[in-house]
């Protein structure tokens, strides 16, 4: 197994203090003793809830090569021993490695954020750039003030693309984010009503996105999203922030990155752009015309990095959607087979739209019905039962048959469905999971699609059991 960073490396970029027995380095870096790999550095970061120096013991056990660990916070190890650096703070010191990282790097950095499609726009990237050399790109989500200090740290020297997804909740998270991340090129999804609750309004959002913009490299690029509303403003502070290129990706007549053809198909989908002169074709192994759009980003960001964009669009062919974000199963009922669609990852406005969009393009069989499972929409603060109810147009004016709802805030919806639409609301998951086993029949596709909080892949999850 190569070294990520030899000991040496490590205890200069963090500027700590090395204390035992140094190992000759370490292949890479852990902040959790439940996942950590034998020979991983553990850092013991504090959060909000737990302390990183009380699983010292643990991540020993676990095969830890190596502790970073703060002064005054030595954890007493018992009868094991483990090699540590100290340093005055561990959070500051991952940071210190992350922007080392970054310094002796060689790779084409891409950062991305958008109020939604940054994971599925970074997963697409990641699987693109991967036929075309090798890649590193953040965990999950992990998008935030240690999400992404830790993503560059574990930047290997070698890699030729790095990817970051840059996430946020308030204003300033985003700019000293990108200032260590340094990328050559930013893309912006989307802005839409996610976290509004924190925010006045979406120009607001967008914004607060546009930070981005402000740790762009040199000659970098602003890749955003075209067909956006708040495109000419995205575009306007990327100029204000310094950045020579603006390139829109979109269906719009002027982004560089276009559109020409889409054909959406229930589980892939075939498409056509150009993107920057270059006639590009693709067949995406993930449906969904939202999938589409994130795919310009990457087809444009792959091209803007000096990548041959034809080899990364063949190998979208066999992009999966992931867990929570539009998986589909195919499940046993007694008297036939019907499709359950899990979106229980995430959702606000834009991505219900998406979801709902699927749901439309997914052929039913026999006597089978499309069934939306909605559940709230998360952090909308005081647009909420607004947003919530306004999705009553895209449940009674497409092809939903069947809605079922949990959750506080979707009442809202609940209460403005029409008295003759099959509805069934019920205040949890936990509540309306009897009511929608029951109801389910062969030959129906279910969508299920909620914000984390409301626990629906719970729902998910007691689907995939029972059937
Ligand atoms: P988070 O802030 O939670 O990290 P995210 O921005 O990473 O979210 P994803 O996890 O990629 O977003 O997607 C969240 C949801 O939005 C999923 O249900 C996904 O299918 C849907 N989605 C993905 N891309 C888009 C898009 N371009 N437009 C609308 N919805 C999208
Ligand atoms: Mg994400």
């Amino acid at each position: 197994m190569s070294l990520l960073w030899t000991s040496d490396a490590l205890v200069a970029a963090m500027d700590g203090r090395p204390l035992g027995h140094m190992p000759d380095g370490i292949t890479g870096i852990s902040i959790d003793s439940r996942s950590l790999k034998p020979g991983e550095a553990f850092f013991a970061i504090k959060g909000e809830a737990m302390d990183g120096h009380d699983f010292a013991t643990a991540a020993v056990k676990a095969g830890a090569g190596l502790l970073v660990v703060a002064e005054g916070k030595l954890p007493a190890l018992g009868r094991l021993t483990a090699p540590m650096i100290v340093v005055p703070d561990v959070l500051v010191a991952l940071e210190k490695a992350g922007i080392a990282a970054r310094a002796r790097a060689q790779a084409k950095i891409i950062a991305v954020t958008g109020s939604v499609g940054k994971t599925s726009t970074k997963e697409a990237l990641r699987h693109g750039l991967s036929a075309v050399g090798k890649v590193h790109a953040s965990a999950a989500s992990f998008n935030n003030h240690w999400g992404v200090p830790l993503t560059l740290a574990r930047m290997p020297e070698d890699c030729d693309y790095a990817i970051f997804e840059i996430g946020m909740n308030h204003e300033n998270e985003i700019r000293p984010l990108v200032k260590m991340v340094r990328p050559h090129i930013a893309i912006i999804t989307a802005i839409a009503a996610a976290h509004l609750g924190h925010f006045k309004s979406l120009d607001d959002i967008a914004k607060a996105k546009a930070e981005i913009f402000e740790g762009i490299e040199p000659h970098g690029t602003a890749l955003i999203n075209r067909d956006d509303a708040r495109f000419k403003l995205l575009e306007k502070l990327a100029h204000t922030a310094g950045v020579e290129n603006v390139v829109g990706f979109g269906e719009h007549v002027r982004a560089q990155v276009k559109l020409t053809n889409f054909v959406l198909h229930a589980d892939h989908s075939i498409m056509t752009a150009k993107v920057m002169g270059q006639e590009v074709a693709a067949k995406i192994g993930a449906p969904g015309r939202h999938i589409v759009q994130n795919v310009l980003a990457v087809l444009g960001a792959a091209q803007l990095a000096g990548a041959d964009v034809t080899k990364v669009a063949l190998a979208l062919e066999d992009l999966v959607p992931e867990r929570g974000r539009g998986q589909r199963h195919v499940l046993r009922h007694r008297e036939g087979p019907f499709t359950l669609i899990d979106e229980s990852y995430n959702a606000n406005p834009a991505s219900m739209k998406a979801a709902m969009a699927l749901l439309e393009a997914t052929p039913v069989s026999g006597e089978g019905r499309r069934v939306a499972v909605l559940g709230d929409m998360l952090e909308l603060g005081e647009h909420s039962a607004k947003l919530h109810a306004a999705l009553a147009e895209l449940v009674t004016e497409g092809k939903t048959n069947r809605v079922f709802l949990a959750g506080p805030e979707i009442k809202a919806l609940a209460e403005v469905l029409p008295s003759d639409f099959h509805t069934e609301y019920r205040a949890s998951a936990q509540d309306l999971k009897p009511v929608l086993i029951k109801a389910i029949r062969p030959g129906d596709v279910i969508m299920i699609k909620s914000s984390k909080g409301i626990g629906f892949s719970k729902l998910v999850d007691a689907l995939l059991e029972k059937f």
